[in-house]
């Protein structure tokens, strides 16, 4: 068994008794209705994050910690996402043209509370690794299939062996490009990435990993140095956040949060509302705070650090990007915009007359004689230079 095998079985928080003595029975009044939640979906606290928690209730503990709110349910739907009505084969997903997703992994390091998939992953009847062969198949059959998400559960759970059998047959499927691996291993359970695993990774481009961190505490320094691994295991790394309330729904905390996974090389890449799963209610925000907290990074702080905001949308039609409203309004002749400081600014259409004259008239400079050094003055054809045809009054469009 490997060193990050043992540390997981070993150090993690795995019964309600387990939690009870490490924080207390007075923070658990009604064991009984717990225990209904651990039957409704799988429990285990990794050590990285048992180690991460401050007290009861702070963001790290209600990610994990069970609470009597998951047994009530007013909206939320066992399969959100409509996943099962997308897979043709066990353990694949296949709703967009040129991409698959591919459950390999029925386990994950820790449980979230808020996870979307919490009705397969923890058990591994629902993820059925016996399976994998029809999965293959199908991939190999699906030409058109260039992108697949290793997903589950966490893929980087499984073994080394196992995982290296995995990516070496899927890089024998021709039209397969790209190999995604979504993980929140780098956050729950940085021992396992090992120089041999990024070994494995590296034989396998191109591949890239989508890791999963919700708060700036879970960047902890052994979370930075595996993600450095993996980046210099040359696999682009990028993040996918849940907005989840009273762990991250905090335009402070989602800046400090999306600053630190780039200086950790990691590029933000999703914000997602928490999606409509039984069982989660309790973490959801409003898309108005969604809003405010995309309003607070663009502008305020790197453009490299504003991931895509989105829902996932009920029944499955695939994620929908919210922006907040920067355009005011749209005319004919001009453009009204607001930037992030709320100062309006006017960008000015395109005339008719130029627009017609963009697919009509000759190139206005001998591009040869550019490219032998000639100055652009000297090479223009008929005296212009771009840009020399403003002033021309521009006529008013007939869009009442
Ligand atoms: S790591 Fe991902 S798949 Fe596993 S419980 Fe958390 S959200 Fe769900």
């Amino acid at each position: 068994m490997a060193d990050w095998q043992k540390l997981l079985r070993d150090r993690s928080i795995r019964s309600l008794e387990q939690l009870v003595d490490r924080f207390g029975p007075e923070h658990f009044p009604d064991l009984h209705r717990l225990t209904q939640a651990i039957d409704n979906f799988e429990f285990r606290i990794s050590p990285a994050m048992v180690d991460l928690i401050q007290e009861p209730g702070d963001p790290i503990w209600r990610q994990y910690v069970p609470d009597e709110a998951e047994l009530e349910v007013i909206h939320g739907m066992m399969d959100s996402l409509n996943e099962d009505a997308d897979s043709p084969v066990p353990n694949i997903t296949h709703r967009y043209p040129d991409r698959a997703l591919f459950l390999v992994s029925p386990v994950c390091a820790s449980y979230c509370r808020f996870c979307t998939r919490r009705r397969k992953v923890g058990d591994p009847e629902k993820i059925p690794l016996s399976q994998l062969e029809s999965a293959f198949q199908y991939l190999e059959e699906h030409e058109e299939i260039r992108d697949v998400i290793l997903s589950g559960g966490d893929p980087l759970l499984l073994s080394d062996r196992r995982l290296n059998t995995i990516l070496g047959r899927l890089r024998r499927i021709r039209h397969l490009e790209i190999i995604r691996i979504g993980s929140r291993v780098p956050c729950h359970l940085p021992e396992r990435i090992t120089p041999e695993l990024c070994e494995i990774l590296r034989k396998r481009h191109p591949l890239y990993i989508n890791t999963h961190f919700n708060h700036p505490a879970e960047l902890t320094p052994a979370a930075v140095r595996c993600l450095g691994m993996l980046a210099d295991a040359g696999v682009p790394m990028g993040c996918q956040t849940v907005l989840l309330s009273g762990v991250n729904d905090d335009v402070e905390v989602i800046r400090e949060l999306m600053q630190k996974l780039l200086a950790a090389r990691t590029r933000p890449y999703y914000i997602y509302m928490c999606d409509n799963v039984a069982g989660v209610e309790h973490f959801k925000t409003t898309v108005e705070k969604g809003l405010e907290i995309v309003e607070g990074l663009r502008g305020w702080t790197s453009g490299l650090a504003v991931p895509h905001f989105v829902i996932d949308a009920p029944g499955g039609g695939g994620k929908i990007p919210l922006l907040p409203e920067y355009v005011e309004r749209i005319t004919d002749d001009e453009v009204v915009l607001r930037n992030y400081r709320g100062e309006r600014y006017v960008w000015t259409q395109p005339t008719e007359p130029a627009m017609a004259a963009v697919g009509a008239r000759e190139p206005e400079y001998d591009f040869l004689g550019l490219l032998d050094g000639k100055p652009a003055a000297q090479t223009s054809k008929n005296g212009r230079r771009n840009g020399k045809r403003a002033g021309r009054k521009s006529p008013k469009r007939g869009r009442p």
